[in-house]
């Protein structure tokens, strides 16, 4: 085996939510002496409908918080690890764990001490099962006094304890407080707790094992049947990702994206599909001028109009200080001679729609301002739009010919990604007529 050669794998709930899933966990595995670390989530849900291990501690936590028992649902979750190991024929035994964890969850011992048992006891399982050494995360993962994650720390002391497990399972989602007490990530943060495994390990690759095989081009709810996306550069799955397609959690691209490594979306219930690799650079390929459609309903348009707005000095910095001053965010400010337009979520400005419009008023003395609802944001992303001319042509014929009226238009200067706001009713249409037009 080259030793230089290591594959950090993850595998998420629905991966291990069963001995039969484990089965398929193990072929994956073993079939490349180079998956040397491997990063497990809590069992998921075995069939719809079913609850994930993590949901059944979060309620064990709030039923011993109301001072009720939790005899019951916690039997719940020791017949879903015993049914695994049993499934398994495994001769090991969690007794002892089950003891400590049932004793410290009636003490309260904390929310997220309760979550972040689903992933130490499946990794407790995994671990027995592949015959690797099991590695407590508490003990290599740190965050700060502030609860962010301490990502220097964290690389040292992982690095270090790495190097003395050829073969290790890493439990994901969560880590350690300075005074020793269990924080997790946020929901879906094992994918996080593999991306940090995988810059500590130098890997080569990171696997991220999950039900689907990788990214579509399209949401296919609303796309029949949407291409896959072979490979696709960070960047451009985070303007993906933002605009709501989701796979992966959002931060589990930082660690790993720092130290160059790629990320490969497989599927284990699919295992020779190819999947999505996720990279830092690709060179253009001519596969096609986009890689992905995603988009959001839900946001709002603040549109101010004053005569020679263009001549005010400060006139941008005093709106979106009153936006700062709320504590709103902007999406996208589609600017016009004599009027500036902010496009926020309407979620977000509810609260504080009286106030913005008032503060907007005294700040810039519009000569009018209003705000409209019900704007959806589709976003046209691709790496290759760079080198072809006349896409944002193509973008807004398919989207006229559908007889869909475009309300905005923002290109990144960057010009990896087009987006277009339009009216709610309008937004899937946008997106059908969109990837008609380019995929073929
Ligand atoms: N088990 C945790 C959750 O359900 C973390 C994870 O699966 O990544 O959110």
């Amino acid at each position: 085996m080259n030793h230089n050669m290591i594959k950090t794998v993850k595998f998420g709930g629905s991966s291990l939510a069963s001995a039969e899933q484990f089965v398929k966990v193990r072929d994956i595995v073993l079939a490349q002496a180079e998956r040397r670390y491997v990063v497990p989530s809590a069992p998921g849900k075995r069939f719809s409908g079913d609850t994930k291990v993590t949901d059944m501690l979060y309620s064990c936590y709030e039923t011993a918080s109301r001072g009720e028992s939790i005899k019951e649902i916690f039997g719940q979750i020791r017949q879903r690890y015993d049914s695994i190991i049993e499934g398994l024929g495994l001769s090991m035994s969690l007794e002892k764990e089950y003891e400590e964890i049932e004793v410290a969850l009636i003490h309260k011992t904390g929310r997220d001490y309760a979550a972040s048992r689903g992933e130490y006891l499946n990794g407790k399982i995994l671990a027995n099962y592949l015959g690797f050494d099991f590695i407590d995360a508490a003990d290599v993962i740190f965050f700060r006094e502030d609860g962010t994650f301490d990502s220097d720390r964290t690389n040292e002391i992982l690095s270090a304890e790495l190097q003395r497990h050829e073969y290790a399972v890493i439990p994901g989602f969560y880590g350690s407080m300075p005074n020793g007490t269990i924080k997790t990530f946020s929901r879906g943060g094992s994918d996080i707790t593999g991306s940090i495994v995988a810059r500590a390990s130098s890997s080569v690759l990171y696997e991220n094992w999950t039900d689907v095989s990788g990214f579509l081009m399209a949401d296919p709810r609303i796309v029949e049947n949407p291409n896959p996306i072979e490979i696709i550069t960070y960047r451009e799955l985070r303007e993906l990702s933002y605009m709501g397609a989701t796979v992966l959690h959002e931060d589990a691209i930082f660690p790993v994206r720092m130290a160059g490594i790629p990320i490969n979306i497989r599927n284990t219930n699919k295992p020779d599909d190819e999947g999505t690799m996720i990279v830092s650079h690709c060179p253009p390929d001519g596969k096609g001028v986009i890689t992905g459609i995603a988009g959001k309903k839900g946001f709002s348009v603040i549109t101010i109009e004053k005569d020679m707005m263009n001549q005010e000095k400060g006139f941008g910095r005093r709106v979106l200080q009153v936006l700062e001053n709320c504590g709103l965010c902007f999406e996208h400010l589609p600017s016009g001679i004599d009027t500036m337009s902010v496009v926020v979520s309407t979620a977000d400005l509810a609260p504080v729609r009286e106030m913005v419009v008032g503060s907007i008023c005294t700040a810039v003395e519009p000569d009018a301002i209003s705000v409209e609802d019900g704007l959806a944001l589709v976003a046209v992303v691709g790496r290759n739009m760079v080198k072809a001319t006349g896409t944002a042509a193509r973008v807004c014929h398919a989207v006229a010919r559908a007889e869909i009226n475009i309300r905005m238009i923002d290109q990144g200067s960057d010009e990896i990604n087009i987006i277009l706001g339009v009216n709610e009713e309008d937004f899937e249409p946008a997106i059908r007529a969109i990837y008609d037009r380019f995929v073929f």
